[in-house]
């Protein structure tokens, strides 16, 4: 028995913290996980504030485009109309039950479950901010062999005149009222999801990016297609555009913008990306190197560079996204107590990273846009099919599916696999195992089509659009 308190601390819990604490101790490892807002922010950012209320919300706006559609499949009658007061509450309750579904997960494990704010005191060292009985501040001190850093982001805000009226994911699920006009500010993930969503709830979305396209990094062709499907959605979609100054008035926020235009909405939502979450964990008195964001630096076990902490997920700021901090985890538990009996330790690989931007329509994408694919192989085959859904032919809809292979002209291997298109993301995943496995074109012409599907496409695009 060692004489540390624990064998592993982990300080966060979310996506990573969870996984590493609840696998450490079914490995048969004294692990104790603390959470600063407790119970209620178990399961972090995906669960509370990112990717389980932003899923719900999407399927929530989705049912506008169906009550609409369904007038060509002859359904008659008037659509029925959101209630945001029931979709925010139907919301809270099925977070908070996640929450207490993790909380179990955990206690279940035999984790002990810490609420508060941890700091870093030593290498082995960790104090955990509590309340006393009476309620007044009080802390706990409790020692490590290892502790692992997994304290994950938040959303980061340029500084602006009138900063103080714009929101951030964190807000926008329990905005009250209603936002009518909503200005979206970002051209990333959350942006464009955002601007689709309330566009899909009915407010009137106005989206400002300051650059030439959005979803910088995805596939070019992919990132016209989505926006130009936005802007037919209705999402005033504006590049090369930004904010100068935001003013509260009585007819709403008003925002004046670098073309001198103004816009004037009930909401400004920022979605301007993340910074690692590592105010006050005390990284520097106990010398754990950050990067220039203050993310934690650490090697390709997540060590950090003193031995006994590590990290994972958001806090590393590598690949924002639940999955990859679940890998990273694994990783980290595998190393410290082992693998699963019979298994092999894990490794994480960042090649062919499935991905979905719950967009509407949906983009999915795995592996390399064409144009990382003609820098890191030189001749690229790319085959692409575009074409309106077989559902639309009925529903008035002008929504469009976009896919897109690109394969490597010398290995004839698929090294990227593009949508934009309904489920995209489900229908990605699938596709994303092939891709690891290495599949060819020629496996790919192969395989016999789901009829009648979109995802069939994926297996009879014959001929190439350029080589
Ligand atoms: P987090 O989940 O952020 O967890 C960190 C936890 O640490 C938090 O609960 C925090 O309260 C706690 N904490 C912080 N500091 C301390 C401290 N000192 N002491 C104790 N506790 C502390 N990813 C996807 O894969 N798919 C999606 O669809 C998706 N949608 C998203 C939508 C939004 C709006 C956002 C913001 C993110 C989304 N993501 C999505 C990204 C995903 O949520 C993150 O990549 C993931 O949550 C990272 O997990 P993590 O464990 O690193 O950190
Ligand atoms: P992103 O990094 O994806 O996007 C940030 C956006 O804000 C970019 O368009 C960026 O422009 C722009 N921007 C940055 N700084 C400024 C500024 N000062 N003024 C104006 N615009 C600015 O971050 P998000 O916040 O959208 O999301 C964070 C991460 O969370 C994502 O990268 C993703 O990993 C994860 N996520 C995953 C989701 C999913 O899996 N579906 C959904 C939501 C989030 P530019 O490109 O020019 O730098």
């Amino acid at each position: 028995m060692s004489s540390f308190d624990f064998d592993l601390f982990v300080i966060g819990g979310g996506s990573g913290g969870v996984r590493a604490a609840r696998m450490a101790a079914q490995r048969g490892a004294r692990v104790a996980l603390a959470e600063t807002l407790g119970q209620d922010g178990l399961g972090g950012t995906c669960v509370n504030v990112g990717c389980i209320p932003k899923k719900l919300y999407s399927y929530a706006a989705h049912y506008a485009d169906g009550f609409h559609e369904s007038a060509g499949y002859g359904w008659e009658g008037t659509a029925p109309v959101l209630n945001w007061a029931t979709l925010k509450a139907n919301r809270a309750r099925e977070i908070s039950r996640l929450n207490g579904v993790y909380g179990n997960l955990l206690r279940g494990a035999g984790v002990t479950v810490l609420n508060g704010f941890a700091r870093i005191d030593g290498e082995h060292a960790i104090t955990v901010a509590t309340l006393n009985t009476d309620g007044s501040p009080g802390h706990q001190n409790f020692s490590a062999k290892h502790i692992l850093i997994a304290t994950g982001g938040t959303p980061h805000v340029p500084h602006f005149v009138g900063r103080e009226h714009v929101i951030t994911s964190n807000e926008v699920f329990d905005l009250e009222p209603f936002p009518q006009r909503l200005l979206v500010v970002g051209g990333g993930y959350i942006a464009c999801e955002f601007a689709s969503i309330f566009n899909g709830l009915g407010s009137t979305v106005t989206q400002l990016y300051r650059g030439e396209q959005v979803l910088r990094g995805f596939d070019d062709e992919i990132r016209h297609f989505v926006a130009a499907e936005m802007l037919k959605s209705g999402v005033d979609l504006r590049l090369n555009a930004g904010v100068v100054d935001i003013r509260k008035t009585a007819e709403g926020l008003r925002v004046e913008l670098e073309d001198g235009g103004v816009v004037t909405a009930d909401a400004v939502l920022y979605a301007t990306g993340r910074v690692p979450n590592v105010a006050g964990l005390g990284l520097d008195a106990v010398g754990v190197a950050q990067g220039a964001q203050g993310e934690v630096i650490v090697n390709a076990h997540y060590q950090t560079n003193v031995p006994s902490i590590y990290a994972v997920g958001d806090v590393t700021n590598r690949v924002q996204l639940t999955p990859v901090a679940l890998g990273e985890a694994m990783v980290v538990v595998d190393r410290l107590f082992g693998p699963a009996a019979g298994k092999a330790p894990r490794d994480m690989s960042y090649e062919f990273i499935p991905t979905a931007v719950f967009t509407h329509p949906n983009i999915g994408t795995v592996g390399y846009s064409e144009t990382q694919a003609r820098e890191q192989f030189g001749q690229v085959t790319i085959f692409r099919s575009e074409f309106k859904a077989l559902k639309h032919t009925l529903s008035g809809s002008s929504e469009r599916t976009l896919m897109k292979l690109v394969v490597d002209a010398a290995s004839d291997r698929v090294v990227g696999l593009h949508m934009v298109g309904a489920e995209a993301g489900e229908i990605v995943q699938g596709f994303a195992v092939a891709m690891k496995a290495g599949a060819t074109k020629a496996v790919f012409d192969s395989t016999i089509g789901i009829h009648p599907t979109a995802a069939e496409e994926f297996v009879t695009m014959r001929e190439p659009v350029s080589r």
